[in-house]
């Protein structure tokens, strides 16, 4: 709800001002804990967007009663109007992957976002925070099996004149760790945080990236014979 509210044109008032006669009245600390977090992580100008009401004399709008599920529906039902602009705005900057892989929604509107920030603390906070960096290890093979287990297309086959390698795209990165956890060399490492050189494109994640096709496919052959006997034992 804070992080969508970023997305509201103008502030979301809340009257609090009956919470401290309530049993959960812990929320309200709570409430500005997570908009202080928010606003520290990615300099999301929330703290402007949500106005939180908790003295009486302080309300300038309409006394209008809402239950806590109407109150959700009603925010869904605005921010959802905000975001589906905002993504209809922007189509042509999609950041699609290739073949059948899909990138969650989430995602895509959070690259969205970053696209439209100016570069700075803003962008640096929300990849540090939201964004993740695949390494694979010496002990990579260029088998390429996570790159099939990848659901977002992260993962793609260096093919050229020099060799064959692993490529990652943060941007399409979930941090899911199938990829680490598929990889039967152990050789994947998924942690917090770009550390590229630019978000949006593909970049060499392993050093065998100069391996030739031979080698290569030794290493898919030695998956592929593993995966059989692995069948055949269970
Ligand atoms: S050895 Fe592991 S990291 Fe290397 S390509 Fe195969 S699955 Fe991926
Ligand atoms: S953690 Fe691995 S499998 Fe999951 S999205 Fe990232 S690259 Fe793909």
């Amino acid at each position: 709800m804070i992080s969508s509210a970023g997305f509201l044109e103008t502030p979301l008032y809340l009257n609090l001002t009956a919470c401290p006669q309530c049993e959960n009245s812990f929320v309200v600390e709570k409430l500005k804990e997570r908009i202080e977090k928010a606003r520290a992580k990615a300099s999301l100008d929330v703290l402007a967007k949500i106005v939180l009401v908790e003295k009486k004399g302080d309300l300038v709008f309409e006394d209008i009663s809402y239950d806590r599920r109407r109150f959700f529906q009603a925010l869904k039902t605005m921010t959802s109007a905000q975001v589906a602009a905002f993504l209809d705005e922007n189509t042509a900057q999609t950041n699609t992957p290739y073949s059948a892989k899909k990138l969650p929604l989430k995602r895509e509107l959070l690259n969205k976002l970053i696209k439209r920030m100016p570069s700075g603390n803003g962008v640096i906070g929300i990849l540090e925070n939201y964004a993740f960096t695949i390494k694979a290890g010496s002990s990579c093979t260029n088998c390429f099996a996570c790159v099939g287990m990848c659901p977002t297309g992260a993962l793609k086959i260096k093919k050229d004149t020099e060799g064959i390698g692993l490529l990652f795209n943060s941007s399409l990165c979930t941090g899911c760790a199938l990829c680490r956890d598929f990889c039967r060399m152990e050789a994947v490492t998924v942690a917090k945080g770009f550390r590229g050189t630019d978000y949006f494109e593909y970049e060499i994640c392993n050093p065998c990236s100069s391996q030739s096709h031979e080698q290569a496919s030794r290493g898919a052959g030695a998956v592929i014979e593993e995966m059989v006997c692995r069948g055949r034992r269970e």
